[in-house]
């Protein structure tokens, strides 16, 4: 095949066709990874960036993989476009790490450029699976970003090996790359239609030439991605989050199986072949996107609230106060206080600063670790029965220690309300959970979940309340963590899985 993966951070021309030097930049700060670990949530695996027609593209592209950067956390990277060559800088680490020194921006000039924030579910965490990936296809260069997660990879991977494909990562990004460079098609937008009728799962994209911006969504539409406009400049984005930082306007969101190419003759959008129903992640909703964001063409601070308020409505309980777990389950929390009429108080104080120096592998440094991450409000919780507002349970252990600290505060009761429904199922679609043994509620009733924590009382958002604070205007949703029901069959997802895990 002629298509080469470049690893480095240098031009790449369209007569290249080796690998160049390395010169990536590397961090060992990975606080915000480390923060997550000790808060047990699952992890969002990725962040995607695209920006068309701006002289300081990869600036704009760099400050919303900052605004993004709860979406990834253990490498970033650009890739911009001078309309001839393609000029690509990663690394591994946070996004001001990764870029930490302006002149890196003067190798990175172009109209155009797109960028990656990468938390790995597939492939290993190694700066080689650091994106944007810029191959050197016979037809010319492209760069891509992508965030979700391909069911069928593992398959084709073995058949493009068999016919004599060279694989230089682990990560799914490269089969795209290699499809594409076999296509026939006489254009990129076929390339890309005839590489995803193969390709099956959650994903959003933006890709690279050196004249087109393209951003793609999956036809279930399972990750979120957005249009952005500031005047005559085009953005793409995984959240809104990233066009507030830049002042430009949500245009509206890429829609499921829609190919969007931007270039100098304006704005065209294509639609991909496959047709399903769309199977939007409603954990986004519930944890991983920031509550300043539009997603999914709703405003996530306004679902967030409806969880909480569901929440009060189907598990009233008499308390003093209520008080979140920061900073993810504040919306839910304000939404509880609002419809339960019980005052909403900050009892927990969130350290943003810690590093992974504190992690220790035995349960009293698990314990130590929470009470450097959250402190108590003794003067608040002294003597009140607390409502404490979590977002979700997924092992249990922080929210153990969390009831231990408020009793020890001076808590009278401590009442969990959890503004979701019990996990019960892993994700196979872009997500980082951990197994089904792992999952408390996989394996405990609520009952037996409430004495683990030793709490007063413990409940859960249902499963209606959940579907009941989410828009269904644009179509339906993914729940498989709650339900187990998967909108693509598990044993395909699975198999996948077992692939991954072995790798
Ligand atoms: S299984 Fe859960 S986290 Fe995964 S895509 Fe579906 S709703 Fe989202």
């Amino acid at each position: 095949m002629s298509n080469k993966l470049f690893s480095s951070g240098e031009s790449l021309r369209p007569e290249d066709h080796a690998t160049l030097s390395n010169s990536f930049s590397h961090s060992e700060d990975s606080s915000a990874l480390a923060s997550q670990e000790i808060l047990d949530k699952p992890r969002s695996n990725c962040a995607i960036v695209g920006v068309y027609a701006h002289p300081q593209a990869a600036k704009l592209v760099y400050s919303s993989l900052y605004a993004l950067q709860h979406r990834g956390q253990e490498s970033s990277g650009i890739v911009s476009s001078d309309g001839q060559n393609l000029h690509r800088h990663v690394g591994m680490g946070l996004v001001t790490n990764v870029f930490s020194d302006a002149a890196i921006f003067e190798k990175l000039p172009g109209m155009l450029a797109i960028g990656h924030n990468r938390y790995s579910t597939t492939g290993s965490t190694v700066l080689q699976n650091a994106q944007p990936f810029v191959v050197n296809a016979k037809h010319g260069l492209i760069a891509v970003s992508h965030n979700g997660n391909f069911i069928n990879s593992r398959m084709l991977r073995k058949k493009l090996e068999d016919e004599g494909s060279i694989f230089q990562t682990t990560s799914d990004t490269e089969v795209i790359l290699h499809l594409m460079a076999k296509s026939p098609a006489a254009n990129i937008v076929g390339r890309i239609k005839d590489a995803f009728r193969q390709l099956k799962g959650a994903y959003s994209l933006v890709m690279s030439t050196r004249s087109k911006l393209i951003a793609l969504r999956d036809p279930r539409g399972w990750r979120p991605l957005n249009l952005g406009r500031k005047g005559d400049t085009w953005l793409i984005a995984s959240e809104t989050c990233a066009f507030d930082l830049l002042d430009a306007q949500y245009e509206r969101e890429v829609d499921p199986g829609e190919i969007i190419v931007i270039d100098k003759n304006g704005l065209r959008s294509e639609f991909l072949d496959e047709k399903a129903e769309r199977a939007a992640c409603i954990f986004e909703f519930v944890y991983f996107s920031r509550p300043d964001s539009k997603i999914f063409n709703e405003n996530v601070d306004r679902a967030r609230r409806r969880l909480g308020k569901n929440l009060a409505n189907e598990n009233p309980v008499a308390a003093d106060m209520v008080i979140s777990v920061p900073d993810s389950s504040n919306t839910a929390a304000l939404g509880y206080a609002r419809n339960s009429g019980i005052k909403f108080e900050i009892g927990l104080i969130r350290n943003h600063y810690i590093g992974r120096t504190f992690i220790h592998p035995d349960q009293s440094g698990r314990d130590l670790n929470v009470r450097i991450k959250f402190n108590p409000v003794k003067g608040v919780l002294n003597g009140r029965r607390i409502v404490l507002v979590e977002d979700s349970i997924v092992r249990g252990t922080t929210l153990k220690h969390l009831v231990r600290m408020l009793r020890k505060a001076g808590a009278k009761e401590v009442h969990v309300r959890v503004s979701s429904p019990p996990i019960t199922s892993p994700c196979y679609y872009g997500m980082d959970f951990p197994t089904k043994r792992e999952l408390i509620a996989a394996n405990m009733s609520v009952e037996e979940i409430k004495n683990f924590i030793d709490a007063d009382s413990l409940e859960y958002l249902s499963i209606d309340g959940l579907l009941k604070s989410v828009p269904h205007e644009k179509g339906g949703y993914c729940t498989a963590c709650f339900t187990g029901k998967y909108p693509i069959p598990p044993e395909e997802v699975m198999l996948k899985h077992a692939h991954d895990a072995s790798k």
